[in-house]
C-alpha cells in the first residue's frame, strides 16, 4: 500500500516519514524555547518543590491515560495538566521537565513502549507545550508569590495553551497514517480536553492547598483519588457495554441471510472493535479432496470473499492450536512471523473454530494502526467471538454452503476446461491432454496421433437455415465423435465449426487412419437437425507422433496443415500429414494476400472466348473470363487463384467486378455492333457467389446499372453447384423470371441424373471438353457426345461444344446437331480489342469452318431450340 502510493505519487511522504518530520521540527522549536527563554524563568511561590515530588503524578498520567478508546493510545497529555501546573507555581521549569522525563521513562518501562518516532513525538509535544505555558504564565504582570486575580488567570491561561496544544498535537498525531477517522477524533477531543481542564482544575486546587495549608493536600489526594476511582468504573463499564454490544452484532451478523455476507459482517465488526487492519476466517475442509475457504476483510481494501484455497496453503493451524493466542512476530517462531508476514501484518489474535467432532476453521485479527498491543481483556472478547462464531457455523449451515461452494468451484474449473455448446474438451484441455500422452506414449514407445476435423462449407448451413440449426449439427457431430472414440481418446471443440481428436496410444500412421476413416464415415451419415436432413461434409487432418521433439504444438501444427491441404484438395477427405505441406500452406498463405492486393491495385482482366455458330461463324455470344494480369509473372490463368478466391471470400468481390466489367463491354459491343438477335455475354459464377443471402439482387443491380438488358446475360454455372443444394433453385428461378439465362457448365462431368435435370431451372447445356475431345480422337466414338446432344434436344436446351481444337470436331458436331461452339480452334479468349475485330469481319473466319466444302455447310439442318 505504502509502496504503491509512493509509486504513483512520489512527492508524498510516507505517513511515519511525516511523524519524523513533525517531532524534529517540534524538538528544535522547544530547543529554541527552551535555549532561549524558558531556561531562565524561575519557580513562581514557595515552597520551592523538590523534582521528584511530582514524579508520581507524571507517572499516574502516562500510566493510565484517561481515555475510553482502547485502542487509541494516542499520547495524551490529559492528566499531566495536574503536575505540570503544580510546576508552575513551585518549580523551576527545568525541575518540571526532569520530573516528567522520570514520570514517563518510567511508565513506559510497565507497559509496551512506543515506537521511536511515536515516542519523539510525544517528548516534543510535552516539550513545546510545558514551554508555552511557562512563558504564558510568566508573561502576565504579577508579583512573585502574589496570589491574586492576576496569578489565577496567568494559570487559567496557562491551562487554555495546554489544552488547545494537546488537542493540536492530537490531531497531528491521528492524522499521520494519513487515515480520516474524525468520528472517532471529536470524541476524543471531548475526552482530551475535558481530562485536561478537569487535571489543570485539580492541579490549581493543589497549589491554592500548598500555599495555605499543606495538610489540606491530603483531602485534595483522597478526593481525587475517588473521582479518578468513579472515572475508571464508569470507564470499565461503558467498556464492557461495547463487548456486550459488540458480541449481540456479532451474533446477529452471523445468523443473517447468506452464510458469505454472515461471515464478512462478522469480520467487518471484529475489525472495527479491535481497530485492526484485517479479520480473516478461514473455513477447513470438511471432507478429504474438498477445499478450504478464506474470507479476509480488510481496511481501504475490497473484501475476498470465500476464496479456495488449497490444504497447504492453510497456514492458520499454526499457531492456532489453542483455543485463541495472541501472536506477535518478535516473539514467535519464524514460521508464524512468516505467517503474519504474509498477512503484511505484525501482531494478531488467532483462534480455531472447534466443532463437536472437527475443527471447522480458524478466526483471525490482525494488525493494528497504533502503539497499543493487545491486551488480555482483548482476547477474552475475541474467544468469546470464536466460541459464539462456531456454534454458528457449527448448525449445519457451514456444510451445506462448502458443498454448494465446491460445487460452484467444481462447474468453474469444468467450464474452464470444456466448450460449453457441445461439452467436448477446449483447446486448453486438449493441449493439455497431448502433453501428457505424449509422455505416456514416449514411456512405452507408442505413438500419438491428433486430427483436426473442420465441417465443409459450415457457414452455408448457418446462413440457410439459421444459427439454431447451426448449433444444432455442432452438437450432433460432438456426439457422433464422442461415440466414435474409444475410453482414453479425447475429442474436443477448438472453435467455431473446428473439432479435433486425441487418440492416445496409436502404432502408426496407419492405424490414425482408420480411425479418420471411421470418423470420417460416422459423420456422412446425415444429420437430422431440428426436423431437417443435412449432409455434412469434413475435411480431416492428421498428424502422428514420431519422435521425442513432439509436443502439444508440433502436433496440432501438423495436423491442422494436414486438414489444410484436405481443403485445398477439394474438401470432403481426410489427408495424413506429410513434411512437404508446411510449405504448401505458406505459399497459399501468400498467395491469399497477393490476391487481396491484386483486388485493390486492379490487377485483374476480363477476356472474351467467342461463342461461335458452326454454320456461319457467328459470334452469338462471348464468354467472360478473368485473367490476373501479375506485375512479375504475367498474365496468370484462374485455375490458379480462383479456387482460393473461392475459399477466402474474394471471389465475392472479384465475381462482381467480373459481372460489372462484361457488362460494360456488352453495352458497348452491342451498341457498335447492332444485330437482329443481339450479342450475348455468358459469365461464370461460382458456388460461393449463389450462396449470398442477396445474389439475385446483386445480379439484377449489376445488370440494370449496366444498361443492358437482362436478357442478354447468361449465367454458367457447374452442374455440382446446382446440386448442392436446392435452395439455389429459387434463386436461379427468380433470375430466369428476369429474362437471365442459365447455362450448365461443363455438362456431363458431373453425375446428374437426368430426371434431376428436368426439374431445374436452365436453358443451355455446355458440352465439357473431354466429350468433344472424344469426338476428335482416332479411337473415340462420341457417344457421349451424341447421348448429351440427344438429351438437350429431348429436354429442348440450347447445346454449346465447349474446347473444339480441331477441324474435324467442327463437323462432327454439326453432324450430330450441336451448332454452336468455343474453342482454341475458332478462338482463345482474348483482350476486347480483338474481340471487336472479330466482329467487325462479321464473326470468325469462315475458312475454318469450310472443312470439307462449301455444300455441306449448307445441306445441315440447324438444331438450334428456343424455348
Ligand atoms: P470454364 O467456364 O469451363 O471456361 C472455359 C475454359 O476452357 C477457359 O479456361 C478457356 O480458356 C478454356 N478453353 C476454351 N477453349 C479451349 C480449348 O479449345 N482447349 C482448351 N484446352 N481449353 C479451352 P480458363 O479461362 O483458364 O478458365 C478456367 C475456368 O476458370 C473456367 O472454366 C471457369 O470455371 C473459371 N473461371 C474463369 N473466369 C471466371 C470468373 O470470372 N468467375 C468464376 N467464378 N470462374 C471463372
Ligand atoms: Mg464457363
Ligand atoms: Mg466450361
Amino acid at each position: 500500500m505504502a509502496a504503491h502510493e509512493s509509486v504513483g505519487r512520489p512527492w508524498r511522504l510516507t505517513p511515519v516519514q511525516r511523524l519524523w518530520l513533525a517531532s524534529i521540527g517540534l524538538l528544535l522549536a522547544a530547543c529554541g524555547l527552551w535555549a532561549g527563554v524558558v531556561r531562565l524563568l524561575p519557580a513562581y511561590a514557595t515552597p520551592q518543590l523538590p523534582w521528584w515530588s511530582v514524579v508520581p503524578l507524571f507517572f499516574a498520567a502516562d500510566r493510565w491515560p484517561l481515555t475510553v478508546n482502547v485502542r487509541r493510545g494516542t499520547p495524551a497529555l490529559g492528566m499531566a495538566a495536574a503536575p505540570l501546573v503544580i510546576g508552575l507555581f513551585y518549580m523551576t521549569p527545568i525541575d518540571v521537565l526532569a520530573a516528567y522525563a522520570i514520570g514517563v521513562v518510567l511508565s513506559s518501562l510497565l507497559r509496551r513502549p512506543l515506537g521511536l518516532p511515536q515516542a519523539l513525538f510525544a517528548i516534543a509535544q510535552f516539550v513545546v507545550l510545558a514551554g508555552l505555558t511557562e512563558i504564558v504564565f510568566h508573561a502576565f504582570p504579577m508579583a512573585t508569590d502574589d496570589f491574586r486575580w492576576a496569578a489565577w488567570l496567568a494559570a487559567a491561561s496557562a491551562v487554555g495553551v495546554l489544552v488547545v496544544g494537546n488537542t493540536a498535537a492530537m490531531i497531528v498525531f491521528d492524522h499521520y497514517d494519513d487515515r480520516l477517522r474524525w468520528r472517532a477524533l471529536s470524541g476524543k477531543i471531548g475526552y482530551a480536553v475535558g481530562g485536561a481542564v478537569a487535571s489543570g482544575c485539580f492541579g490549581l486546587i493543589a497549589v491554592e492547598f500548598i500555599h495555605f495549608t499543606v495538610s489540606g493536600l491530603v483531602v485534595e489526594g483522597v478526593l481525587a483519588a475517588i473521582l479518578l476511582a468513579a472515572y475508571r468504573v464508569y470507564v470499565a463499564e461503558h467498556q464492557e457495554r461495547l463487548a456486550l454490544e459488540f458480541l449481540h452484532g456479532a451474533g446477529d451478523a452471523l445468523g443473517s441471510r447468506e452464510l458469505e455476507s454472515a461471515i464478512v459482517q462478522l469480520l467487518g465488526r471484529a475489525r472495527t472493535m479491535f481497530s485492526s487492519e484485517m479479520a480473516q476466517l478461514t473455513i477447513f475442509p470438511s471432507a478429504p479432496g474438498e477445499k478450504a475457504f478464506r474470507t479476509t476483510v480488510r481496511e481501504n481494501q475490497p473484501d475476498q470473499v470465500m476464496d479456495a484455497l488449497d490444504l497447504a496453503q492453510l497456514d492458520d493451524v499454526l499457531e492456532a492450536e489453542r483455543d485463541g493466542v495472541i501472536i506477535d512476530k518478535h516473539k514467535s517462531a519464524p514460521a508464524t512471523s512468516e505467517m503474519l508476514a504474509r498477512r503484511g501484518i505484525t501482531e494478531a489474535m488467532v483462534a480455531l473454530l472447534r466443532g463437536e467432532t472437527r475443527l471447522l476453521g480458524a478466526l483471525l485479527v490482525g494488525g493494528h494502526v497504533d502503539s497499543r498491543a493487545f491486551d488480555a481483556r482483548d482476547l477474552q472478547l475475541f474467544q468469546t467471538l470464536a466460541i459464539q462464531t462456531s456454534t454458528t457455523l457449527e448448525n449445519g449451515r457451514l456444510e451445506r454452503s462448502i458443498a454448494r461452494l465446491t460445487e460452484l468451484q467444481e462447474q468453474l474449473t469444468h467450464q474452464a476446461f470444456h466448450d460449453s455448446l457441445t461439452d467436448l474438451a477446449n483447446r486448453t484441455l486438449f493441449g493439455d491432454r497431448i502433453d501428457h500422452a505424449l509422455m505416456r506414449a514416449a514411456r512405452v514407445n507408442r505413438s500419438v496421433a491428433v486430427l483436426f476435423i473442420d465441417v465443409d462449407d459450415f457457414k452455408g448451413v448457418n446462413d440457410t437455415l439459421g444459427h439454431g440449426a447451426g448449433d444444432a449439427l455442432l452438437v450432433g457431430i460432438a456426439e457422433r465423435l464422442r461415440a466414435s472414440l474409444r475410453r482414453p481418446d479425447t475429442a474436443a471443440r477448438l472453435g467455431g465449426d473446428e473439432f479435433a481428436v486425441l487418440l492416445e496410444d496409436v502404432a502408426d500412421a496407419s492405424e490414425a487412419e482408420i480411425v479418420a476413416r471411421r470418423i470420417y464415415d460416422n459423420l456422412r451419415e446425415p444429420f437430422d437437425v431440428n426436423g431437417q436432413t443435412v449432409n455434412a461434409r469434413v475435411s480431416i487432418g492428421v498428424a502422428v507422433s514420431d519422435g521425442d521433439a513432439d509436443s502439444a504444438s508440433i502436433l496440432m501444427r501438423h495436423a491442422d496443415v494436414a486438414m489444410y491441404s484436405a481443403k485445398a484438395g477439394g474438401k470432403d477427405r481426410y489427408i495424413v500429414f506429410a513434411p512437404g505441406m508446411e510449405t504448401d500452406i505458406v505459399s497459399r498463405h501468400k498467395l491469399r494476400a497477393d490476391l487481396e492486393l491484386a483486388l485493390a491495385a486492379d490487377q485483374f482482366v476480363v477476356h472474351y472466348q467467342p461463342v461461335v455458330d458452326l454454320l456461319n461463324g457467328d459470334i452469338v455470344a462471348l464468354e467472360a473470363l478473368v485473367r490476373w494480369r501479375h506485375p512479375q509473372r504475367g498474365l496468370v490463368p484462374p485455375v490458379e487463384f480462383v479456387p482460393m478466391a473461392e475459399e477466402s471470400g474474394l471471389i465475392l468481390p472479384l465475381g462482381d467486378f467480373v459481372l460489372r466489367t462484361a457488362c460494360n463491354t456488352l453495352l458497348r459491343l452491342q451498341g457498335r455492333y447492332p444485330r437482329p438477335e443481339p450479342l450475348a455475354m455468358a459469365v461464370n459464377i461460382s458456388a460461393r457467389q449463389l450462396q449470398q443471402p442477396l445474389f439475385v439482387e446483386n445480379v439484377l443491380t449489376a445488370i440494370t446499372e449496366s444498361g443492358i438488358l437482362p436478357g442478354s446475360v447468361v449465367l454458367e454455372l457447374t452442374e455440382s453447384i446446382l446440386l448442392e443444394d436446392t435452395a439455389h433453385i429459387v434463386k436461379l428461378e427468380s433470375l430466369r423470371r428476369h429474362g437471365i439465362r442459365i447455362a450448365v457448365d461443363d455438362f456431363g462431368t458431373g453425375y446428374s441424373s437426368l430426371s434431376y435435370l428436368r426439374s431445374l431451372p436452365v436453358d443451355t447445356l455446355k458440352i465439357a471438353k473431354p466429350f468433344v475431345d472424344d469426338l476428335g480422337a482416332e479411337q473415340g466414338n462420341g457417344d457421349f457426345a451424341r447421348a448429351i446432344v440427344g438429351l438437350g434436344a429431348a429436354l429442348r436446351l440450347n447445346l454449346i461444344a465447349e474446347g473444339i481444337e480441331q477441324a474435324s470436331q467442327v463437323s462432327q458436331l454439326r453432324e450430330l446437331g450441336c451448332t454452336l461452339g468455343q474453342g482454341f480452334y475458332l478462338s482463345h479468349p482474348v483482350g476486347v480489342e480483338e474481340i471487336e475485330a472479330l466482329l467487325q469481319g462479321g464473326g470468325i473466319d469462315r475458312s475454318l469452318l469450310d472443312v470439307d466444302g462449301e455444300s455441306r455447310l449448307e445441306q445441315v439442318i440447324p438444331l438450334r431450340v428456343h424455348r
